[in-house]
């Protein structure tokens, strides 16, 4: 049992897609969109590339959806070309910053030890981290969903109580249309508070939103957020669509 109500939070992860004009028009959308029956249902959050975060923030600002960002490097400052630390995407308006996304950790090479250094330099900057795990289809097959996402969860989360998230992100369900079964999303849930729980105690894991995603669509969207101690969704492709991304955040049980 999860313990305690949490505000549902419906994350949009819009990946390297969206220039100024157009994805300034669906975040135009999605907060005309966000209205007082949406707002009592969910909290809403859009994490664009970095060339937006700035602009969005400015245009977001009043509206109560939240902007974030992809990835942050650990350091506050320095010799690192091409990368942003925490403090400038609190400092462009970001509120949250996604980490351990397993395309960075797929193609950036990115580890448990790396995602909790981003983690941490997240909590420094005042940003709320959704660090994110999930198993690979092979590791599922071979029954260790629950280890490699248990050891993703222990390496990749920092130490102490501050701003938290958690997104689990089965590999295999990103980008495919393909998603696990409702017991199976149960079971990962309910294992991670258990996690978390024995960790850091019930009365800070009982407060971290544990998202699901993986191919969360309008039509799933009701079936996958009933689902016990799933508090929200990181959502992808459907992110970039404002009609579709609404319709999931109106499918979070009133
Ligand atoms: C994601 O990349 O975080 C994601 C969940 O993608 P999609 O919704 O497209 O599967």
């Amino acid at each position: 049992m999860s313990g305690q109500k949490r505000r549902p939070l419906i994350a949009g992860n819009w990946k390297m897609n969206g220039l100024k004009i157009a994805g300034g028009r669906t975040l135009g959308a999605v907060i005309e969109g966000y209205d007082a029956g949406l707002r009592a249902k969910a909290d809403l959050l859009v994490c664009p590339p970095a060339t937006l975060v700035y602009a969005f923030a400015a245009a977001a600002v009043g509206s109560r959806v939240a902007i974030g960002a992809q990835t942050c490097h650990p350091e506050i400052s320095g010799a690192h070309t091409g990368e942003i630390a925490a403090e400038m995407l609190a400092d462009a308006g970001a509120s949250y910053v996604i980490v351990g996304h397993s395309e960075r950790r797929a193609f950036n090479g990115e580890t448990d030890a790396d995602v909790r250094a981003r983690a941490l330099a997240a909590r420094r900057a005042g940003l709320t981290p959704i660090v994110c795990v999930g198993e690979t289809r092979e590791e599922r097959d071979a029954g260790r969903a629950l280890e490699v996402v248990g050891a993703q969860l222990a390496g990749s989360v920092p130490d102490g109580e501050g701003p938290l998230v958690v997104a689990y992100e089965p590999v295999w369900a990103i980008g495919t249309g393909l998603t696990p079964t409702e017991a199976d999303v149960a079971e990962v849930h309910a294992f991670m508070r258990a996690q978390l729980r024995s960790r850091f105690g019930a009365a800070f894991a009982d407060g971290v939103r544990l998202l699901y995603g993986g191919s969360v669509k309008p039509s799933n969207a009701a079936a996958l957020l009933a689902v016990e101690d799933v508090d929200g969704a990181l959502v992808g492709g459907a992110s970039l669509v404002a009609a579709d991304f609404l319709a999931i955040a109106a499918a979070c049980p009133a």
